[in-house]
């Protein structure tokens, strides 16, 4: 009897770990799953897709029909909400606006012709037509082209490097007895989805070189190669790809492979070092990084950086501690984004609040950069401060954090609050409730929503649990703002 139960207990045992190895965080298996390929043309810089949604409903309501946002339409000349606001224009398009998009093909769900139109704000989600009861999947199959446009942004093409982000139909979340179909907004990172499991394909000139997240295998055929990324257990999925790509990496300790792709950077084995210690500061202060790779690329970007799970864009135009500052904030994001999910639309502090502090944790951690935590946080608050202050004069100041993306009223309102105010806000409660009881209420937070999506009352439990103390009010008075960090 012995022996059976000690093979059952190893059998377990190795489910688990097969479990691990498929997923980020291990917790969930019945993900939707996206096997997306994509043929580039670099003559015209458009791409031919195809891809194989499977969408399982886990809600408890009939569905009569799956939303997916095309992001790519916040691209073309006629878009309501463009992908980027005046001020940011010659940023995102030195050589002047260059539009681009989507184009739906064909849809089929579960191998019929599919009934589907394009609805949202702005025609920019397509709706396909079937009937789902709580637990039942569908898998649709849509032909797609996309024409990327010259641009410096999440995605298009600017000085040799293509950027694929949000480029590919993805579900949107159904919740509370609805589908999030929140637009294409300019302020922050306007997107909201659940964890999946993928495969894409990405067929190119032989010469280019694809960086991505995931186990990656390449397919020499001749003129065009054939690279394959699988990714599992993650929220989204993006990559970007040049013929002018180096790339070096290096595993950590604990297995976790970085790699950094860039086209020209004499600092190259330096900033590949960031990111190692950011992997490694993050994961033995909130827990070890749930994923076996990391990949980092310098990046035409009109902001300093954008995350995307298991991959982080850092932009071509930061320099010295600017592009150093950038890595750790992303590689932060693995944790307060990626594994842990929250609604980027309507609670961009939580993210943003915790990647940013998290880069003073980080200097904190390691002194051998030399960077004055102190001085980060007074800086942080004289910036939020004056801002506020010029602010108020011009509009009466709404310095609440739970504004919706859209209700920022530029790139400067949205930035002061949701990464300077939401790091302050954590500075405070760390000084409120102690370093130990800090961290431990990270940790706690991150183990018990990876591979989740967390509302701000699971933040707050975290914190309470951790200190006893109750901390509801002290949240809502800083995220509503009636805190004056000015008076
Ligand atoms: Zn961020």
């Amino acid at each position: 009897m012995k022996k059976t139960i000690t093979t059952v207990i190893m059998a377990a045992i190795l489910i688990t770990a097969a479990v691990m190895l498929l997923t980020g965080c291990g917790k969930e298996r019945d993900l939707n799953i996206y096997d997306i390929k994509v043929t580039l043309n670099t003559q015209d810089m458009t791409a031919e897709c195809e891809e194989t949604a499977t969408y399982i409903n886990k809600s408890d309501s009939e569905l009569d029909g799956v939303y997916f946002h095309l992001y790519p339409t916040a691209f073309r000349k006629e878009a309501r909400y463009f992908s980027t606001d005046n001020a940011n224009l010659s940023a995102a398009y030195p050589k002047g606006v260059d539009y681009g998009g989507i184009e739906i093909e064909s849809v089929t769900a579960n191998g019929e012709e599919a009934d589907w139109s394009i609805g949202g704000e702005d025609d920019d989600i397509l709706i396909v037509k079937t009937s789902l009861l709580p637990g039942e999947s569908a898998e649709f199959f849509i032909k797609f082209a996309l024409d990327i446009p010259e641009a410096r942004h999440r995605f298009g093409y600017s000085d040799g490097v293509l950027n694929l982000g949000n480029f590919y139909p993805i579900a949107a979340v159904y919740e509370n007895g609805g589908w999030r179909t929140d637009p294409y907004y300019t302020n922050g990172d306007p997107f909201y989805s659940d964890i999946a499991d993928y495969t894409v394909t990405f067929t190119a000139p032989t010469g280019w070189i694809v960086a991505g997240g995931g186990k990656i295998e390449t397919t020499v055929d001749g003129d065009t190669t054939t690279t394959k990324l699988t990714a599992l257990g993650v929220r989204d999925f993006a990559l970007s790809a040049s013929d002018k790509f180096d790339g070096i990496e290096e595993t950590t300790e604990s297995g976790v492979t970085v790699r950094y792709y860039f086209a020209g950077d004499p600092d190259a084995e330096a900033h590949l070092k960031v990111a190692t210690d950011a992997i490694n500061t993050f994961s033995s202060l909130f827990g070890a990084y749930d994923q076996k790779t990391l990949t980092v690329v310098r990046a035409p970007f009109l902001y300093g950086g954008m995350e995307y799970p298991q991959m982080v864009l850092i932009s071509d135009s930061l320099n010295g501690s600017l592009f150093e500052e950038a890595i750790i904030h992303e590689v932060a994001h693995q944790w307060w984004y990626s594994a842990v999910g929250s609604d980027q639309i309507n609670n961009a502090w939580m993210d943003e609040g915790l990647a940013e502090y998290s880069v003073t944790l980080f200097y904190e951690n390691n002194p051998d950069y030399g960077v004055d935590t102190e001085k980060r946080i007074a800086d942080a608050m004289q910036g939020y401060v004056l801002f506020t202050e010029m602010y108020s004069e011009i509009t009466g100041g709404d310095t609440s954090m739970n504004r919706n993306l859209g209700e920022y009223i530029s790139t400067m309102d949205y930035t002061y609050h949701t990464y300077c105010k939401g790091s302050l806000l954590f500075d405070s409660l760390r000084h409120a409730i102690g370093n130990d009881k800090f961290i431990e209420g990270l940790r706690s937070y991150y183990a018990d929503y990876c591979g989740k999506t967390a509302e701000p009352d699971a933040l707050i439990a975290a914190f309470e649990n951790a200190s006893g103390i109750r901390l509801k009010s002290f949240f809502d008075n800083w995220v509503e703002g009636k805190v004056g960090l000015y008076k």
